[in-house]
């Protein structure tokens, strides 16, 4: 699998772009601030055409990029029903925007268990709310691989003191995520890659951090 990590914005939020290398069909997990226009280019330099835009979550550091970059790519946005308002209206949630973000419809709706291929690559979505309502992760089982957006990072989880965190979610989705084999490479929302085996925290975590 062709991959590349775009780590952008105030937040050093990770965008991913990933790409099967049979057919050069493309995908990107989230958007952050300034990710599009690099994004394009790498499209262009790869000769990748770009299928979807996945959104983990709706927190502006994620979608701060999404119209711009589904404008420039034709590509279609998807994202968990519950989190579609904060995409609709940036603000919605609770959190400050620390620079206007511009509105954007998604054309599509993840939810537990949806499947979607991008050339020979195959997508599992996971719902694994908590940190937000609508919080999805990217399964790919034969890559080896997920995206755990701000559910899950090395060492440690996303923050579920938002205004539309959900402590007891966050537990059930970590539990969730627990249950993957050990093998599994994660690539996190912020910060450096881990895997499934290196953060067996996991099954404790409501010890660990109430
Ligand atoms: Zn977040
Ligand atoms: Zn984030």
């Amino acid at each position: 699998m062709i991959l590349e990590t775009f780590c952008c914005g105030p937040c050093q939020t990770n965008s991913y772009l990933a790409a099967c290398p049979i057919t050069h069909k493309a995908f990107v997990v989230d958007a952050s601030q300034g990710s599009a226009p690099l994004i394009q280019e790498a499209l262009k330099n790869r000769k990748l055409t770009l299928e979807k835009i996945f959104l983990t979550h709706s927190h502006w550091d994620h979608i701060a990029d999404a119209k711009k970059l589904s404008s420039l790519t034709q590509a279609p946005l998807l994202i968990h029903r519950l989190d579609t308002p904060n995409l609709i209206q940036p603000g919605k949630d609770g959190l400050p925007l620390f620079f206007p973000i511009e509105g954007v419809e998604p054309q599509e709706f993840l939810e537990e268990g949806s499947i979607f291929t991008v050339g020979e690559l195959t997508i599992q979505i996971l719902h694994t709310p908590g940190h937000s309502p609508g919080g999805v992760c990217l399964y790919l089982p034969k890559e080896n691989l997920l995206f755990s957006g701000d559910t899950l990072f090395r060492g440690t989880m996303g923050r579920i003191d938002f205004p539309t965190s959900k402590a007891e979610d966050m537990w059930k989705s970590l539990e969730k995520l627990s249950k993957l084999p050990s093998y599994i490479k994660v690539l996190p929302g912020h910060g450096d890659p881990t895997s499934i085996g290196k953060e067996s925290w996991m099954t404790e975590a409501k010890k660990k951090f109430t």
